[in-house]
């Protein structure tokens, strides 16, 4: 069973039933899900999690799902950490783990956010939904919306590697190439979904995807045995990750499943499209439209997020920092993590190692503020 109890603004508070089929809130901020943890706490306890599914499912207390039978799973999740003792040395740093979410059913942890989307938006009876999408989220999309019976719309600037738009029309989704990029895409989906009758789920404009993304959390707690890291270096685009995270983190403190000992959050943005970084640097509470954004990093391409103030919010209250690399320095690192580790990145998973070439978090140290 769920212990999720309602949705509210992330802005202005307003509440929203779980019974509703939502986007963002009419004051335009993102929502998201509210649980009953003091009453989760009294029958979700650590131990519950022993027997359970390894795929993000086994959290399914702390998830909106109301009715199982509307669970559209491939195997998210539970992906494995990866003690990277090679890489760390090299970089200076005592322990450094990688979270391999290459290993996620369509090779990206955004299954995660779709798995929950998907499964809600079935159970409050969608039949049509449309996404735009720069890199992963389409083929992510398409292959839950495929498992579920929900007919696909997908649209990708065109210059979208190849092989995620052949993904998306394998799956059976309807593909549209787009003359701009990702938020010219999301545009389009705006202006068309109320004639065409497709439900929005674009990041962080629906409630459920950081749902699932915030699983990352819990694994990561999980594996660690209940004791957090000091640093997470997370790759930011939309925020959902990272947003998610931090959220995951408060709901497991007030669970009472971890202490107050919380890492700190690290932003990684490409040097050609880095609002977030800016917006850190600026001390802004949001961030200004990136003017044209450019990087080899599809999924970094993101001039603007509706959850901009959240996740510079998360950034701040956890003491993190906002870094931002060069496309040159993510491909140089490619090689070095292949070789030492075994681990073959995408340009955005080797910004994280590219940032930490740069940024050596030291323990206890307060972290610096620009890059
Ligand atoms: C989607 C994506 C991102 C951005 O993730 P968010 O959590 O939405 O910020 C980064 N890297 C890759 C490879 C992605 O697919
Ligand atoms: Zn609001």
């Amino acid at each position: 069973m769920s212990f999720a109890i309602e949705v509210a603004c992330a802005r202005c508070d307003k509440r929203f039933a779980l019974s509703q089929l939502l986007n963002l809130c009419p004051c335009g901020s993102p929502l998201l899900v509210r649980y009953d943890l003091q009453k989760a706490k009294r029958v979700f306890v650590k131990s519950s999690l022993e027997d359970r599914v390894a795929s993000l499912w086994r959290y399914r207390e702390l998830l909106p799902l109301q009715d199982d039978v509307n669970r559209i799973s491939l195997g998210e999740g539970c992906t494995p950490l990866l003690d990277a003792k090679q890489l760390g040395g090299g970089l200076g740093l005592r322990r450094l783990w990688i979270k391999d979410e290459a290993q996620n059913p369509t090779g990206s942890f955004k299954d995660r956010g779709l798995s929950l989307a998907i499964s809600r938006a079935k159970e409050l009876g969608v039949t049509k939904a449309a996404i735009p999408s720069a890199g992963n989220a389409g083929g992510s999309f398409a292959a839950y919306a495929a498992r579920a019976g929900i007919e696909a719309h997908v649209f990708m600037p065109r210059d979208t590697p190849i092989a995620n738009q052949i993904e998306v029309q394998q799956y059976g989704a309807k593909l549209r190439l787009v003359d701009g990029l990702i938020a010219d895409c999301g545009r389009i989906i705006a202006e068309k979904k109320t004639a065409e009758g497709w439900f929005d789920v674009s990041t962080l404009k629906e409630p459920y995807r950081v749902e699932g993304k915030k699983t990352m959390g819990y694994e990561i707690a999980e594996q660690l045995n209940w004791h957090l890291p000091d640093v997470i270096i997370y790759l930011t685009g939309g925020g959902t990750g990272l947003i998610g995270m931090w959220k995951a983190f408060g709901e497991l403190e007030e669970l009472g499943w971890i202490d107050g000992h919380r890492p700190r959050m690290v932003s990684v943005q490409a040097r050609g499209c880095a609002p977030i970084v800016k917006a850190f640097d600026e001390d802004k509470a949001a961030a200004d439209l990136w003017q044209n954004a450019q990087t080899i990093a599809s999924g970094l391409r993101v001039p603007q997020a509706v959850g901009d103030f959240l996740m510079l919010q998360a950034i701040r209250e956890s003491g993190g920092t906002a870094l931002s690399v060069g496309d040159d320095e993510m491909l140089a690192e490619i090689p070095r993590a292949a070789r030492t580790e075994g681990v073959f990145f995408c340009p955005e998973g080797a910004a994280c190692v590219a940032a930490l070439r740069a940024w050596s978090p030291t323990v206890g140290s307060s972290p610096p503020t620009r890059c």
